[in-house]
Order: structure tokens, then C-alpha cells, then sequence
């Protein structure tokens, strides 16, 4: 299908942008790579009067990586995740998840901060983002703020964002030197959501797990945490399970969902163990 008819802006900088959703309020909606939202325009499922492009801001790009932290700009691309050797040594875990996201095209396009921004439960980095205890930095015509990626989504496309903020980057403190991590998926085919996901950090200082498309937003289970840090596997997955909230859809019915975690979440656990070194 066709979209309803829109008027298309393409600034060059942070400040144009928030002076468009400013003067347009409700009407308007930034869009980064498109591959979530363009979709959604075409079925008619959304009617955006003013349509925000943030392709040409040059400061929402990048891929910083210092010696305590990860900073990623919004708009870098989950193909730009994926290719940058320095993330992959510092942070593992985000080029194993981001190659479990739909296909090259979609990657080619598909950005950090649209995949974390709208609250969508079938996307795959805001559970990791939770594992990885990220920080999310959105700003209006007040400022910056930051909000805890653990406290960012309130249920299914409701977030703790305004509407008029756009989110600018991700900060993402780095886990122990020699760290476990895994990041394991069930999907139907290439291409399609999780049916369930897991991801799991292990280190010195403890374990993060955290559960995608389980529930109407990501699961940071604290309690699997503790139980995995432990030592308790059989622990760690009773209390995974016992925090998500499955909804039978066309992935399957709540029963085989359910199942499915478990499968998920110890292979997750298991596999993030023997990584671990020290
Ligand atoms: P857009 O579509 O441009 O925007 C999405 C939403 O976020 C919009 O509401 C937009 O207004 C808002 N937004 C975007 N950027 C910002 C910002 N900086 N600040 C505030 N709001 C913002 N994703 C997965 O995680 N796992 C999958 O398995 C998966 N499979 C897919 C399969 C297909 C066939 C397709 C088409 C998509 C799939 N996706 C999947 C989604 C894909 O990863 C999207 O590209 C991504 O989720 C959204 O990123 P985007 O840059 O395209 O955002």
C-alpha cells in the first residue's frame, strides 16, 4: 500500500530537528533508517503529517569506545554495529544479537536508536541494552537527560521518552575484562522476530540477564542475575521464567512459548559460563 500524504523534512542539525516536533507537536515523528516505521506508514496503521528524516545529522553517527565505557551514537546503523572490530573486542555480545536481526537489508538500514527508541517488544536490543545496563541520552528543547535503559520502557510503544525528544545516543558501561556473554535466539526463519531471546553477561562482578519478546516490553530478571552469579543455572532459569509474561500470537500459543525460553535462556546462561575467563 501506499502511505497517506506527508511533508518530509531532512535537517541538518539536532536543533532544526527538535524545532520541527516543537512546532508540530502530535503531527510529526522523526524516522531513522525507516524499516520499522515506513512499514507501519504503508499499512495505514500510522498517519504522520510531518515526517522528520535524521539521515544528514552527522552527530547522532559514531562508535566511541573509551576505556570504561561504549558510546553509540542513534543513527548508527546495525550493519555499522556489526562491522566495527573495536566494539567487537570491547562488547562481543552486540555483533553476536545484531547478526540474529533480520537480513543484511534491513541492517544496511535499521539504526541503534530506532531499534531502542519506540518500545516495540519484538526488537532485539533493548533487552540486550537492559542486560548490558545501558544508559539511553533523549533530548528536547530542555536538554539532554538520561534514562536507564532498566527503566526506559513502561509496556508495548509506551517508553519513558516524550514524544517530542529524540533519543541522541547509548552509553553502555563496559563489563569486566575477560567477560562471558552470549545473546541466543529462536525465530521461525531468517528474518522473522524472536519467538524468545536471551542475553547474558557473566564476570567477576556478577551475572545480567534479560529476556526479549517474553512479555509486552524487555525482562531484566535481577533475581537470575543473583541465582547465575552463584553458580545456579537451574536457579537462574526458574527465576527467568518466573518473570516473563508470554502472549500466545503467530509465533505459538503461551504453553510453547514458555518452552521455549527455558530452551533459550540455558543456552544463553550455559553457553555466556564458558566464555567467562576468570
Ligand atoms: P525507524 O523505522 O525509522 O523508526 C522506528 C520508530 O522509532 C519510529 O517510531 C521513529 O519515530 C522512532 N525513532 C527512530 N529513531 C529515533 C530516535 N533517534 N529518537 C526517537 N525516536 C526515534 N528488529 C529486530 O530487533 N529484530 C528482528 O529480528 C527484526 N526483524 C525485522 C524484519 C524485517 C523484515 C524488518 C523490515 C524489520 C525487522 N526489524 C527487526 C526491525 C529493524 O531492526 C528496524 O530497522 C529497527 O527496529 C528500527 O530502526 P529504524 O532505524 O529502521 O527505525
Amino acid at each position: 500500500m501506499i502511505p497517506a500524504a506527508f511533508e518530509y523534512h531532512r535537517p541538518a542539525d539536532l536543533a532544526s530537528a527538535l524545532s520541527i516536533l516543537n512546532t508540530h507537536g502530535d503531527e510529526a515523528r522523526v524516522v531513522a533508517g525507516g524499516h520499522s516505521l515506513i512499514p507501519m506508514m504503508k499499512l495505514r496503521m500510522t498517519e504522520i503529517g510531518h515526517l522528520v528524516d535524521l539521515q544528514d545529522i552527522a552527530s547522532l553517527r559514531g562508535i566511541e569506545v573509551t576505556s570504561d565505557s561504549v558510546v553509540i551514537g542513534a543513527m548508527t546503523t546495525q550493519h555499522e554495529l556489526i562491522t566495527s572490530d573495536a566494539l567487537a573486542t570491547a562488547l562481543p555480545i552486540i555483533r553476536e544479537a545484531a547478526l540474529l536481526i533480520a537480513d543484511p537489508q534491513v541492517r544496511y538500514m535499521g539504526t541503534l536508536g530506532g531499534n531502542v527508541a519506540n518500545g516495540d517488544p519484538g526488537n532485539d536490543m533493548p533487552g540486550l541494552m537492559q542486560c548490558l545496563d545501558a544508559r539511553f541520552t533523549v533530548e528536547g528543547a530542555d536538554g539532554p537527560r538520561e534514562i536507564k535503559a532498566r527503566a526506559y520502557y513502561e509496556s508495548a510503544y509506551f517508553t519513558a521518552r516524550e514524544e517530542e525528544e529524540i533519543l541522541t545516543k547509548v552509553t553502555i558501561p563496559l563489563p569486566a575484562a575477560g567477560h562471558g556473554f552470549a545473546y541466543e535466539k529462536q525465530k521461525r526463519k531468517v528474518g522473522d522476530y524472536a519467538t524468545a531471546a536471551c542475553g547474558v553477561i557473566v564476570s567477576g562482578d556478577g551475572a545480567s540477564v534479560a529476556m526479549t519478546n517474553l512479555a509486552d516490553t524487555p525482562i531484566w530478571s535481577e533475581q537470575a542475575g543473583t541465582a547465575l552469579a552463584a553458580g545456579d543455572v537451574d536457579g537462574a532459569v526458574a527465576a527467568a521464567l518466573a518473570a516473563i509474561d508470554p502472549q500466545e500470537d503467530m509465533r505459538g500459543p503461551i504453553a510453547f512459548k514458555r518452552h521455549v525460553a527455558g530452551v533459550v535462556i540455558r543456552r544463553a546462561m550455559e553457553r555466556a559460563l564458558t566464555r567467562a575467563k576468570g
